[in-house]
């Protein structure tokens, strides 16, 4: 599965492809030899708009994308077409805030104190961050993620996406 870099000037996108359940750091500093180092030794694909990359030899193994797009929505359509990602999403089984794959909160006992109560009392499926502790459950938040998240992709592509979403 193909995993990313994304530098400093698109930190939103990191965040959204998170959301599709992807691999996307972010590189805070946007210094490009810290990238570059960090996509060499953890293999990952750098994802850009800094024309500065331009000029910079790469090493052999490591692939970069120009993001062509300055919106977020838009950059998002062209990484997942570039990479051939439409079959591979799977929502909210990563860590937005820090990228580390959810675990299933096997009993919701174990979560009563950490949610609203509300939010307890309505839902049975929640998923734990094991790094930074974050709660998610399915709601009404997730539901409004999941349809703009397929207008984003467009009807050709949000069809094949449906099912997972749902
Ligand atoms: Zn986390």
């Amino acid at each position: 599965m193909v995993r990313f870099v994304v530098d400093s000037m698109a930190g939103k996108l990191a965040r959204w492809l998170r959301m599709l359940g992807f691999d996307a750091v972010y590189e805070r500093t946007g210094e490009i030899e810290r990238i570059i180092q960090m996509a060499h030794d953890e293999k990952r694909v750098i994802l850009t708009r800094n024309s500065h990359f331009k000029k910079v030899k790469l090493p052999k193994d490591v692939r970069l994308f120009f993001l062509s797009s300055e919106k977020t929505h838009l950059q998002l359509r062209e990484v997942i077409l570039e990479f051939d990602l439409i079959d591979k999403i799977a929502p909210f089984t990563r860590c937005i805030e820090c990228n580390t794959p959810l675990e299933k909160v096997t009993d919701k006992e174990e979560i009563r104190l950490k949610v609203p109560y509300f939010v307890f009392r309505t839902h049975d499926e929640f998923s734990r961050c094991p790094s930074c502790g974050r709660i998610y459950w399915k709601g009404t938040h997730t539901e409004a993620m999941s349809k703009r998240i397929l207008r984003i992709l467009g009807p050709e592509l949000s069809e094949k996406l449906k099912s997972s979403l749902s």
